[in-house]
C-alpha cells in the first residue's frame, strides 16, 4: 500500500537519547532544557524570527487572530485546509474569502482590496503547498489599510524567498509540526514573529497570561509544546535536509514524467526556495480525477483530494460567487504520494496508471 504521506521517523535509539534526558531532568512540561534546545536549533536552521513552540499548528492561528483581528471580518483563502476557516470563525471572527490565483493556488492579492470594509481587522492567507502568497504586494495593501497580515505557513517548514526565511513575513507566521508535515513533533507548531512587543503579547497568551507564578500580564490559554513532543522535534531535526534532497529527486521524476501530457501542477512563485512538500496534479475536470483517482486505488496507492472541498463550501459557511477558481481547482486538484522513500518502480507504477487513465 502507498499513501500519499509517510511519517518520518528517527532511528528510535536517537529519540530515547533524548527521552533518558527527560528522565535524568524529571521535566516534561513548561520550558524544559530540551524545549530551549529546541527552539535554539530551529531558529538558527530556519533563520528564523524568534520563534514559540505551541502544541499544534492550529493554535497558533488562534492565538494570532485573538490578539490581532478582534471580532472583525478577516479576510482570507478558500484555498487551504479546514483549520485556517474554522480558527477565524472559533475565535468570534468572520471570513470573507478572496479568491485564489489559479496557478499560484494562494490568494488573489488583485482582489483583496474590493474586499475590505470598516470591519475588517486583518488577512489570514495561507502559503500553500509552501509556495508563498505574494508577500510583498499584501504588505502594501495591509499598510495602505491598517491591517493585520497573519500567515498560516503550516506547509513552509525549510521555505527561503528571496534569501529570507519565509516566516520573516506578515506580522504572525505560523507553522505545523504535525506527523505529516516535513518536520515534526508528532502533533505540534510554532508561531513566529519579528515585533518585540507582540512577540511577548503571543508567548503570554500561548501559557495561561502568566507573568509570573501568581502574576498575570492578561489573557491567556494553554498551547504549550510539552518536553516529549520537543524531544521527537531534536531527533528528526538532524535528517530534514537529506530528506527535502530526495524530495527533490521524487520531485524530478514526477515532473519529467508528467510533461506532455495534460497533467498540470502549480506554478512556483519566481525567488522561492522550496521544501518539496507536496505534488499536486490539477486535471482538466472532475470526472478525469475519479477515474484516475479510482485506478490508482485499485493497485492500493492512495493520493489524497487535498484541499477538497472549497472552504467556502464548508456546512457552516453562507455561499457566496466570485470563488470559481477555488471552487473549481478544488475539485480537480490530486495530491500524488510523495515522500522520501518513494522507489523508482513505484514512482513508474504510479505514473503510467495515472497516464493510462486519461
Ligand atoms: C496541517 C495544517 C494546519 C493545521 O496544523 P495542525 O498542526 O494539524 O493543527 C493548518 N493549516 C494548514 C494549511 C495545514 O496544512
Amino acid at each position: 500500500m502507498i499513501n500519499v504521506t509517510k511519517t518520518f521517523l528517527p532511528p528510535l535509539e536517537e529519540y530515547q537519547k533524548y527521552l533518558e534526558q527527560i528522565w535524568g531532568s524529571n521535566q516534561i512540561a513548561n520550558g524544559g532544557k530540551l524545549w530551549y534546545e529546541l527552539q535554539a536549533k530551529l531558529k538558527e536552521y530556519l533563520d528564523s524570527p524568534d520563534l514559540i513552540l505551541t502544541a499544534n499548528g492550529t493554535l497558533p492561528l488562534q492565538i494570532a487572530l485573538k490578539v490581532l483581528a478582534g471580532n472583525g471580518e478577516v479576510i482570507t483563502t478558500p484555498f487551504s485546509y479546514v483549520a485556517t476557516t474554522a480558527a477565524i470563525i472559533w475565535e468570534n471572527c468572520t471570513p470573507v474569502f478572496v479568491d485564489i490565483h489559479p496557478e499560484y493556488l494562494t490568494i488573489d492579492e488583485t482582489k483583496i482590496e474590493a474586499a475590505i470594509t470598516e470591519k475588517t481587522t486583518a488577512i489570514l492567507a495561507t502559503h500553500v503547498f509552501g509556495n508563498p502568497c505574494n508577500v510583498e504586494e499584501m504588505d502594501r495593501i495591509a499598510k495602505k489599510h491598517g491591517l493585520k497580515v497573519i500567515y498560516d505557513a503550516a506547509h513552509c517548514f525549510g521555505v527561503k524567498y528571496k534569501g529570507q526565511s519565509i516566516f520573516n513575513f506578515g506580522d504572525v507566521s505560523t507553522c505545523s509540526f504535525h506527523a505529516t508535515k516535513i518536520f515534526h513533533t508528532g502533533e505540534g507548531g510554532a508561531m513566529f514573529c519579528k515585533d518585540p512587543e507582540l512577540f511577548k503579547k503571543l508567548f503570554y497568551s500561548h501559557n495561561f497570561g502568566h507573568k509570573g507564578e501568581s502574576e498575570f500580564y492578561g489573557l491567556g490559554i494553554n498551547a504549550k509544546m510539552s518536553e516529549l513532543q520537543v524531544a521527537m522535534g531534536l531527533a528528526v531535526l538532524p535528517y530534514v535536509d537529506s530528506d527535502i534532497k530526495q524530495r527533490k529527486t521524487v520531485y524530478d521524476f514526477y515532473k519529467e514524467a508528467l510533461t506532455d501530457t495534460q497533467l498540470n501542477t502549480f506554478k512556483l512563485r519566481d525567488g522561492v526556495e522550496w521544501n518539496y512538500s507536496y505534488f499536486p496534479v490539477i486535471f482538466s475536470d472532475e470526472k478525469q480525477l475519479l477515474k484516475a483517482q479510482k485506478a490508482l486505488n485499485e493497485k492500493e496507492i492512495f493520493p489524497r483530494r487535498y484541499f477538497y472541498p472549497s472552504l467556502s463550501s464548508l456546512p457552516y459557511i453562507k455561499k457566496l460567487p466570485g470563488l470559481e477558481n477555488s471552487e473549481s481547482i478544488s475539485r480537480r486538484i490530486l495530491c500524488l504520494p510523495f515522500y522520501a522513500d518513494l522507489k523508482p518502480e513505484q514512482l513508474k507504477e504510479i505514473t503510467s496508471i495515472l497516464i493510462a487513465s486519461q
